[in-house]
């Protein structure tokens, strides 16, 4: 049985992504999403964008300095808030995830949401949950989203 899981965020908060996307074009964002679990969905009750520390090939790659990672966890504890999902865009390419973006997804039982932005504009948002039991079989399967 596939069980599809579900991320829940507000219209702001989504439109806060794709914005990020085109704001950065034609390097990838990425951010963090926090929230709360409901059940099997997360819900998204915070975005908080982080600068992309990859120099070397910030076009197609995207990384979160550990430390930034750290602080944006620390601060929404303190508002009650867990980590329930990271994003990032891909300039002029499809909104599916890479072998990299597998590699580099270590939070199993997040969201792991992906823009694609089209010359500049956002275009289609997917997310994708890391399920799974370790590094080993771990794997990024579709998720709805509901804009809310
Ligand atoms: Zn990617």
């Amino acid at each position: 049985m596939v069980k599809i899981s579900m991320l829940k965020i507000s219209a702001a908060h989504f439109d806060a992504v794709r914005r990020h996307g085109e704001e950065t074009y034609p390097h990838e964002c990425c951010g963090v999403l926090l929230g709360q679990m409901d059940g099997d969905r997360r819900v998204v009750t915070a975005v908080a964008r982080c600068g992309n520390t990859r120099n070397d090939s910030p076009h197609n790659r995207y990384h979160i300095d550990p430390r930034e990672l750290i602080r944006i966890q620390r601060q929404g504890r303190e508002r009650g808030e867990d980590i329930v999902g990271f994003y990032h865009s891909h300039p002029d390419h499809p909104p599916r995830w890479s072998s990299t973006d597998l590699d580099e997804a270590h939070w199993i039982g997040c969201s792991y949401v992906i823009t694609s932005v089209e010359k500049g504009k956002a275009a289609v948002t997917n997310s994708f949950e890391l399920s799974g039991n370790d590094e080993n079989d771990k794997k990024l399967a579709d998720e709805k989203i509901e804009v809310t």
